[in-house]
């Protein structure tokens, strides 16, 4: 799949719509989910135009990798997550239901999170 620039977080790295920051570096940005599903629900992208974790894994730099690998352990630690705890999601291509295709780690934390995931209704 190729990279879309026209994708809504294509948008907010332009700066062409806004977006709640919560933290930024030389490799990522994070920023509160617009329709968040957990008291804490941030989501972490990469500045780079990778579609999904797929594409960003194969792709990206060693340097990019790192870094927003590193990103994604500062933001949860900067929002008091690492101690009471937290999960992070990916989602990559249809069967996850990824609805933006630029990369990002959900953050959800704030509250006991459960077990893992539900399997859709039948
Ligand atoms: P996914 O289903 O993994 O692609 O997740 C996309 C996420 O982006 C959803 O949780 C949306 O609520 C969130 N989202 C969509 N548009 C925005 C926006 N403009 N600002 C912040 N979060 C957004």
């Amino acid at each position: 799949m190729a990279y879309d620039n026209e994708n809504i977080f294509a948008k907010i790295l332009r700066g062409e719509i806004p977006c709640d920051k919560v933290y930024e570096s030389q490799h990522a940005l994070a920023f509160n989910d617009i329709a968040p599903q957990a008291p804490v629900h941030v989501l972490v992208i990469p500045k780079g135009p990778y579609v999904s974790s797929d594409d960003f894994s194969a792709n990206a730099s060693e340097a990019e990798i790192a870094g927003f690998v590193r990103a994604v352990g500062d933001v949860a630690r900067e929002l008091g997550l690492a101690d009471p705890g937290y999960r992070i999601l990916a989602n990559h291509g249809p069967d996850s239901g990824q609805e933006v295709s630029h990369f990002h780690i959900h953050i959800f934390g704030g509250q006991n999170l459960g077990r893992m995931i539900k399997p859709p209704e039948q």
